[in-house]
């Protein structure tokens, strides 16, 4: 496996891997790595040639009072998990803009719902280096988890929107037994925290629960989940229509439930289908 930290050299790596006519696959990630990354490599390594994992903590989706400074770093472990998946390239930029960059990429109105409403300028932060990334990396597909719903649905907009060349592949969320989705983010929680933080995927289930015996009523449901949780403080508990991300009254066809909540100072995002297909 290569490490390469300067784009220009990846944009060079790439450009040659293509002219090779080999097939490019890209995880962007922030490090830190755990089974949830994994997941994405071992879901894109049978369908290309040459796979591209990159770390970047983005400054520029997180606030001042967030924690970018404190955010889990592990670059040995890291670099050991890409060379046991089999990753060909690590790339760890130390800076993904150039001085002075004020470019930025939204895709309203996916960028004003669900973690938008307390982290504003977050999506915006995600799009603007995704689309870097994607510029330097030049990959065929790039995985993103559904772990992440809303930055999936939004990275698709923006490709779509703005016609880039590559296909954007969504991985399951993958969960400790207990249900809590697995994030580099549950490192902060005390071990009395982690047991309540196992109250997110339980709202969810009990919410699908409901909705599999009948109950269409989104206020309905929210109860139940709000009643399952077990958290001190929640941000948002929405059923939403899963493309849009637009907030529905009553579940027909397929719908996503998404929650954000906070145990302690640890804001934890989780997600799940609500509603049968039509
Ligand atoms: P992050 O390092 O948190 O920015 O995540 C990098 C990528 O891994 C994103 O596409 C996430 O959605 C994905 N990811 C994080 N946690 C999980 C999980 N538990 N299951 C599946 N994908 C995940």
């Amino acid at each position: 496996m290569q490490h390469l930290a300067e784009p220009s050299q990846v944009a060079a790596w790439s450009a040659a891997a293509r002219e090779q006519g080999l097939r490019i696959g890209f995880v962007p990630t922030m490090g830190a790595l755990h089974e949830g990354h994994r997941s994405l490599v071992r879901r894109l390594r049978p369908q290309v040639d040459r796979l591209v994992l990159s770390i970047y903590v983005n400054p520029l989706q997180f606030a001042p009072h967030e924690d970018f400074g404190a955010y889990p770093r592990d670059p040995t472990g890291d670099a050991a998990i890409c060379e046991a998946e089999g990753c060909d390239l690590l790339f760890q930029p130390p800076e993904l803009y150039p001085p002075d960059f004020r470019t930025r990429i939204q895709v309203p109105t996916l960028d004003q719902t669900l973690c938008s409403v307390s982290r504003p300028h977050f999506f915006t932060g995600v799009a603007t280096a995704v689309f870097r990334l994607l510029q330097i990396v030049q990959p065929h597909i790039a995985c993103f988890g559904e772990k992440d719903y809303q930055q999936l649905a939004i990275i698709r907009r923006m490709v779509a929107d703005l016609g880039l060349p590559v296909h954007i592949d969504g991985g399951p969320i993958i969960r400790e037994p207990d249900g809590l989705a697995l994030s580099s983010r549950n490192a902060y929680l005390s071990p009395a925290q982690r047991a309540r933080a196992t109250s997110l995927s339980r709202a969810l289930r009990a919410m699908q629960a409901a909705a599999h015996t009948g109950e269409r009523q989104v206020a309905a449901l929210r109860e139940i989940g709000l009643h399952a949780l077990d958290v001190d403080a929640v941000d948002y508990l929405e059923v939403v229509n899963p493309h849009t991300l637009q907030p529905v009254q009553a579940v027909h066809g397929e719908c996503r439930v998404a929650v954000a909540a906070r145990i302690g100072t640890t804001r934890l995002i989780d997600n799940a289908p609500l509603g049968e297909p039509t």
